[in-house]
Formats: C-alpha cells, structure tokens, sequence
C-alpha cells in the first residue's frame, strides 16, 4: 500500500440513550420494550400531531459537540430530510445535515491507534430522529415504532482515516466519549451504533491535503460492528487497488455498497447517479430558538470527567501503571466499579489488582458485564477487612472469592471463626514445639546443611493446622525456634 494512499470517512450514527423520552414525543426512549409500546401518534405519523423538541436531547447533542471541540450554532432549529420508506411514516426525517444547522460544525478528536495519537477533524455533528426498525421473515415484514423518534447523533468525519483499523479505533473511542459523558450506552449489540463507511484510494505521491487528488469514493451503509467496519475498509481498499492495477479505477462509478458478513465482502447496490434529492427544507413546525450563554456555559461545566482524565487521575493520584489504569478505564462499568471500591476504602492498588485480575477475569468467564457481577464492591471489601483483620490468608481470599461468587453467598459467612486463619502466637508456638520435638533427625540433618527442610516444618505446621496458620508468623516461630535448638 505504498503506491496508494485510503481516504476514508465515517458517518457515525449513534442513539442518545440516556433521554428518558423521544426528541420529539413523549414517548419512552426504551427500544427493548415489547415491540410497539413506546410509541406516540407523532412517532407514527398521524396527521395533526406536532414535534416538541426534547431539551435533554439537546442539552447532550450540545455536549457531544463541545466534547468534539465543534462550533456550536446560534440557535437550534432542525430540518425535513424528505424521502419514503415504510420505516419513516411521515415521509420524512427531521434532521440537521445543513449547515449552519447542525448542533456542532467542525472540530476535531485525537484517538490512539496501535499506542501512537491520531487526530480526525470533525465535519459536522447533528441531532436527528431515528427511524422506526423493520424485521423482515420467510413471507411478511413487521415494522416496531419503538425506535421511531429515538433521539439519534450522527457524527460526520472528514476522510482522514486512511486504514480500517483506524477507523475501529475511532469507533472505539467515540463509544468510550458516548458512555462516560453519560450520552449513551453505545451498544452495537442493541444496534444503539451503526455507522456509514466511506472510502477511496489515491496515488501516495500526490497531496492528500488537496481534495482534486482524491479518488471516487465508494459509500458502506449501515454497517453495525466495528470489527465490520475495519474489515469492510481493507476489503474495499484491496478491491480498489486491483482496480488501478487493471486500469478500470477510473471508469468506477461512485456507488453504494453492502457489507456482507457471509461473504466477507463488498456488494454493489447502487449507483450514486440515482441518489435521492432529498429536497431538505426548514422544519417549519419547530421553532427556531435561541441559545443562551449561560445555558451553554452551564453544560461545558458539566462535562463528566472522560476515560483518558480518569486514567491520567489513576496513575497520578493513584500510582497505578500505565497498564493497569488503561484495563480499568476501557470500560466505564469497570472504572465505576474500581472507584466504588476506592470509595469504600479499598486501597487503590489492592482494588486495581482485584478488580483488573479478580473480578474481570470471572466476569469474562462467566460472560456477563461487571454491573452484574455477585461480587459488588461492598462484597469484596468485606474479602479485604477479613485479610486485614488477620481473619483469613491471602490464598484464602481467593477462594472465598470465588465460593462467595459461586454459591451466590455474601462473602463474611465464609470467615467466621472456625474458618478464620491462625494468628495466635502462643497456640502457633504450642504446635511448632511439637512438631519439632517429634521431628530430632529432620532437625539434624536440617542443622548439617540442608536448609530445605525448612519448608518441610512449614508444611507440618499447615497440615496440622488445615492451612489455617498464618504462614508470615509461622516462618518467624520456625525460624525462632531452629535457632534456639
Ligand atoms: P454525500 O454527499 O455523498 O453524503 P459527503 O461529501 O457529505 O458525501 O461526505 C460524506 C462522507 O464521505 C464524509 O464522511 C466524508 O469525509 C467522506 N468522503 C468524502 N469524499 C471522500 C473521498 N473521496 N474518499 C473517502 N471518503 C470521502
Ligand atoms: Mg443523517
């Protein structure tokens, strides 16, 4: 790929989920609802009902913006997208592709891709509607509206990606912005991301800066995993270098095509030459208002504290490494779970070590996310006061960790009494004198030089003991004891 460079731009799409109603109606934002309940005459286009702009839906469009360093407008307004489809009962989406519309213009987001920074400039960011969502079967389609409405960002990139697996690192960190800024869970999974995929190829030795040198460009629509999105750029890079290489590249007309996860290619649907006019025009029903200083003010300042601000806190305040503060901040479930612990007063390295080993490792295992996890925090502060008490060993944390885990019991019945690890000197000291006055030729041979058999009484201690002893007081009895004899 050095004869070539890849121009790539994405159109992210991405629900706001953490509304609790539509950006227009009423209606709950919850699309896992039982098929068509969240929804309201406007969601489903009866004539006569009107659009009432969701302030909340606003207020975080506006804070995405900011995040995204964009230019936010002089007032919100909105704009009719008009086209048919039987998930669009109006005949229409409001949107805000137009500028000076759209919630947020230009900008840019530095990302990390393979540990090296990366910067994309942000074309525009808008607040849109989603539209209703279609299920299609052997010999009928159904149609849920509960999508219909749901508050929907669709971010816009300039094409400054120029490999699929940048691109998936910019998803990725776009997601992390999303769900620690508390805009949206961003779960591809529920299909809360989807994401447009643009690409073309150029010769290295020309100027990128230069849009003439671009080459035509070939759109992906709706791809949902970011593991597609990466895999349908290289495939598509692959397929339009062959082109060159055969000389038809320049005959390729701009197109639409498909990702398709059988084949793992790209098909052809359709020619940009037939594109929709979409005839946008003002939505006349939605008022044109005026953003405040203040209001705007008051959002800036309430700009959640975002992955890589809490990683830098972890590894300054905490001194966590690098390492371990990148695995807990990744997921914002896990970070809020490892400062719910420092909270209750786990220390940070202790907590970071359990959370990062412990408690992610079962949770992978057991495939369910952190927040469903037996071992809430206030749990495994309990494992940690135990250890500290002296109750139990560090070995037997684990394994009260994961009984605890396993037989669905709060982890303090573990430690009662009969279970608790021995710390007593003068019982320890009782039963090292007896171990050692039944054991005169270990003790001789151990006196001639071979010092392994210390672990030997160590390890009659804990067999006497059900390894209850406490090893650290145990070695200096021991220790003690050899000497004096
Ligand atoms: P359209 O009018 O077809 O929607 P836009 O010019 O609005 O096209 O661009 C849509 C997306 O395509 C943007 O993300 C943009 O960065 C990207 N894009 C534009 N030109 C190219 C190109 N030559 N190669 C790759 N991506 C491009
Ligand atoms: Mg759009």
């Amino acid at each position: 790929m050095t004869k070539y460079l890849a121009k790539i731009g994405l159109e992210m799409h991405c629900e706001i989920s953490k509304t609790k109603s539509k950006v227009f109606s009423s209606a709950k934002n919850d699309f896992s609802d039982t098929p068509n309940t969240s929804v309201r005459p406007l969601d489903m286009g009866f004539p006569g009902t009107l659009p009432v702009v969701n302030k909340e839906a606003v207020r975080l469009a506006l804070m995405a913006s900011m995040i995204l360093h964009s230019k936010q407008p002089e007032y919100i307004w909105f704009e009719r997208k008009n086209y048919y489809y039987p998930d669009l009962p109006k005949g229409y989406q409001i949107t805000q592709d137009t500028n000076p519309i759209p919630v947020g213009i230009g900008g840019y987001v530095e990302y990390e891709c393979h540990g090296e920074m990366k910067k994309v400039r942000v074309t525009n960011i808008h607040l849109e509607e989603d539209s209703a969502s279609l299920d299609h079967y052997d010999t009928t389609s159904t149609i849920n509206y509960n999508r219909s409405g749901v508050p929907l960002l669709e971010l816009v990139t300039e094409p400054d990606f120029h490999s699929g697996e940048e691109a998936m690192a910019f998803l990725e960190h776009m997601r992390s912005v999303y769900q620690y800024a508390g805009i949206s869970d961003a779960d591809t999974k529920k299909g809360q991301v989807r994401c447009d995929v643009n690409v073309s190829i150029m010769d290295a030795s020309l100027d990128e800066s230069n849009p003439e040198n671009w080459g035509t460009k070939v759109e992906m629509k709706n791809v949902n995993s970011f593991g597609g999105v990466r895999d349908a750029i290289n495939y598509e890079i692959e397929r339009q270098i062959e082109l060159k290489e055969n000389g038809t590249y320049d005959e390729m007309p701009q197109q639409t095509r498909r990702w398709d996860e059988e084949t793992y290619s790209t098909i052809y649907m359709r020619s940009k030459v037939d594109a929709l006019d979409y005839k946008y025009f003002v939505e006349p029903n939605i008022p044109k208002y005026k953003l405040t200083k203040e209001w705007l003010e008051e959002i800036r300042a309430s700009i959640p504290k975002l992955a890589m601000e809490r990683k830098q806190e972890y590894i300054e305040n905490y001194h966590l490494s690098e390492y371990d503060a990148g695995v807990l901040i990744k997921e914002k479930s896990v970070s809020d779970y490892f400062e719910e612990c420092v909270r209750l007063g786990i220390e940070a390295k202790v907590a970071a070590n359990w959370v990062t080993v412990n408690v992610v490792g079962e949770c992978n295992k057991l495939e369910i996310p952190i927040d469903e996890f037996y071992i809430t925090p206030e749990y495994l502060k309990q494992i940690m006061d135990g250890m500290k008490e002296g109750l139990i060993s560090s070995k037997q944390a684990k394994e009260i960790f994961y009984k605890s885990c396993e037989e669905k019991k709060e982890p303090k019945i573990f430690m009662n009494k009969e279970n608790a690890q021995i710390s007593d000197r003068d019982e320890l000291l009782k039963l090292i004198t007896t171990i050692l006055d039944e054991n005169p030729s270990q003790i001789e041979q151990y006196k001639s030089g071979k010092t392994n058999l210390f672990d030997y009484f160590v390890g009659q201690v804990m067999k006497n003991t059900r390894g209850k002893a406490n090893p650290v007081i145990t070695k200096e009895l021991l220790t003690e004891e050899l000497n004096k004899r």
